[in-house]
């Protein structure tokens, strides 16, 4: 029966930083200018070039933290995060991995229920990549974007329906603005959220397996995406099938969630 299953969900949200200039090198962080130009030998990643920290996205990336009660580490760590797109122009992504800056918020949102808490597992700095364009007569890609700041925070997965999803994305949303950590705008990508779903067998005690929902960028959708991927789960498992661990992304269009990859496990 469809009513013994319930949903697990965890967000990934990346924050756009409102700085004046990029991650690691002084070019201009500013949105809708001509492609490519708001470029640096830095942010296109050619040889010799040192990045340099931007001082006023750590205080951002501080100040979010704070916002979201978080324990603010006094060191962390930068990792090379390593993939090859052409939008990578340095074939690998300035991350954050075994020591993020900070961990252990919190953040309490509001049901038609009552209060809830969702816990922060942990907010990390990074860069963003380049743009791809696919055009008809073939791929553009466009490096403004490249470099910019971003902080990603990870909430531990302890929600459970699409409306507390949610409210936790329109909460932390109110949060970083009220901030001004991040200008909020969706339709820019500059705040934007990955949805981790599982279902599993009301009280059982593990997680089950978990597919994740890439870059949606709308309230509405999140909640509409998240309905799906959940029926799509416990139809399979109802059908004697497995979930298996995958990307898929949601087609509005269609109102479906699509593959994209599958994970290795
Ligand atoms: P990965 O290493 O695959 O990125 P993480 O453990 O870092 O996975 O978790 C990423 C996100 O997925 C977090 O927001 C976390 O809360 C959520 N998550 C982890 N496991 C599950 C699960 N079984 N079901 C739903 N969400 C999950
Ligand atoms: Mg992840």
């Amino acid at each position: 029966m469809r009513q013994d299953w319930e949903s697990v969900i965890g967000l990934e949200i990346h924050a756009q930083l409102l700085t004046q200039s990029k991650m690691f090198c002084s070019t201009p962080n500013a949105f809708g200018a001509e492609p490519n130009s708001l470029i640096s030998p830095v942010c296109t990643g050619q040889p010799g070039t040192l990045p340099v920290i931007n001082a006023f996205a750590m205080e951002l990336g501080v100040r979010a933290a704070i916002a979201l009660n978080c324990e603010i580490h006094e060191q962390s760590l930068f990792a090379r995060k390593h993939y090859y797109y052409p939008d990578l122009p340095k074939n690998y992504q300035i991350s954050q991995y075994d020591k993020p800056f900070c961990n252990n918020g919190k953040v309490t949102i509001q049901l038609k229920s009552g209060e809830k808490e969702i816990r922060v597992h942990r907010i990390h700095f990074e860069e963003d990549a380049g743009k791809s364009v696919h055009a008809s007569h073939g791929t553009l890609v466009n490096l403004n974007r490249a470099g910019v700041p971003l902080v990603e925070i990870v909430s531990e997965p302890d929600m459970r329906t699409a409306e507390e999803a949610g409210q936790y994305l329109r909460t932390v949303h109110n949060i970083l603005r009220f901030a001004r950590v991040c200008d909020g705008n969706m339709e820019q990508g500059n705040f934007r959220c990955d949805a981790n779903i599982s279902v599993r067998k009301l009280g059982a005690p593990e997680f089950g397996t978990k597919v994740e929902l890439k870059n949606i960028n709308s309230f509405k959708f999140v909640e509409k995406a998240i309905e799906y991927e959940i029926d799509r789960q416990i139809e399979m498992i109802l059908d004697g099938k497995k979930v298996t661990q995958q990307t898929r992304s949601w087609n509005n269009a269609k109102g479906i969630t699509e593959l994209l990859r599958e994970k290795e496990v």
